[in-house]
């Protein structure tokens, strides 16, 4: 019998490690300890023991009920418990997740675009990796044209380049949609320079308005209502006479300086007055590459940095800020 007895304590063990859910406990009690159990039938043969052994394996198996209780009622806290994880206080203030937000420069190319679709324009687009043609030559840019010094490009094979202005996007425009044009197109440009008002990649907005009977006067209004919707409505602007090898006749817009309103400070070098967008009447030769008979229509153009206005707004003095990526700046305008 005592070794009946170790034999049932041996297959209890090995049938408990098996265990994998709570339920599988009761099953298995009344398989072992229950009135028509496992133990029980073993004792019912204690009545053919002799009576110096009936006291030893009365204990050994009493011994062995209460080590069975106590397995089975481990094993069911242990179930318990990995079945519902750690304990959790839910009284705890709980553990808000990090807020992401629009990035400074996303949210002003919003803005500029939300004034100039309800203006009329829609937006366009091109790619980043242009060709020499759309990006130089067909913007009356030939090559040796010593306009082309005044942008450090980025080369990749022979005449494939990174656009160092949103104005290519004028001639795909035009190459494919007919007249009337009123787009606006903003995106990277790539220049090679790096310093606190220069870096490598930053965001121009082009924006172009061909149609028959276009003329200076459109170029100023649309900018005039641009501007004072931007930087409200007392900002003065000054048309400067410049040149663009895509425009004729060209224009810098200057603002009053709006850190010391005119007065001259250290942002606008004393002079009051900020230059903030290139602009000018379409050159007819430009539409020359597009096919547009540049006696039937006119247009105007210009062409502005978004780097550049986000700084102004925002009392910005280091471009580099935009793109350090560092959450402590750029949390403030989230
Ligand atoms: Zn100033």
């Amino acid at each position: 019998m005592e070794t009946q007895l170790e034999a049932l304590k041996q297959t209890f063990c090995e049938e408990l490690d098996s265990i994998q859910r709570p339920d599988e406990i009761e099953p298995m009690r009344v398989k072992y300890l229950g009135r028509k159990g496992a133990l029980t039938s073993i004792l019912r043969q204690m009545g053919a023991l002799s009576a110096e052994e009936r006291p030893r394996i009365g204990a050994l198996s009493n011994e062995l009920k209460s080590f069975m209780e106590d397995a089975l009622s481990q094993k069911i806290d242990e179930l318990k418990k990995a079945s519902s994880g750690p304990c959790i206080d839910v009284t705890l203030p709980g553990r808000a997740p990090r807020r992401g937000g629009i990035h400074i420069i996303n949210s002003v190319i919003r803005e500029l675009e939300d004034i100039f679709l309800s203006l009329g324009f829609t937006i366009a687009s091109g790619p980043e990796v242009e060709d020499d043609y759309h990006n130089f030559q067909a913007l009356n840019i030939p090559e040796h044209h010593p306009a082309r010094d005044m942008q450090d490009t980025f080369y990749f094979r022979q005449g494939i380049l990174l656009r160092t202005h949103t104005s290519p996007v004028q001639i795909r425009v035009m190459e494919k949609s007919g007249l009337p044009v009123r787009i606006i197109a903003p995106g990277k440009v790539y220049r090679c320079d790096s310093d606190v008002s220069h870096t490598p990649m930053f965001h121009q907005i082009e924006g172009l308005w061909v149609e028959e009977g276009i003329t200076f006067a459109h170029l100023k209004g649309v900018l005039y209502e641009f501007i004072h919707r931007l930087f409200g409505k007392d900002v003065p602007l000054r048309f400067r006479p410049s040149f663009f090898p895509f425009t004729e006749p060209s224009a810098e817009v200057d603002i009053g300086c709006i850190i010391c309103k005119g007065k001259g400070c250290r942002v606008c070098k004393n002079s009051g007055w900020l230059e903030i967008l290139g602009s000018g009447m379409v050159d007819p030769e430009v539409y020359k590459y597009v096919n547009i008979d540049a006696e039937a229509v006119t247009g105007f153009a210009f062409g502005l940095g978004i780097e550049r206005i986000a700084m102004l707004k925002y009392g910005i003095d280091d471009i580099r800020q935009f793109f350090d990526n560092d959450l402590r700046f750029l949390g403030q305008f989230a």
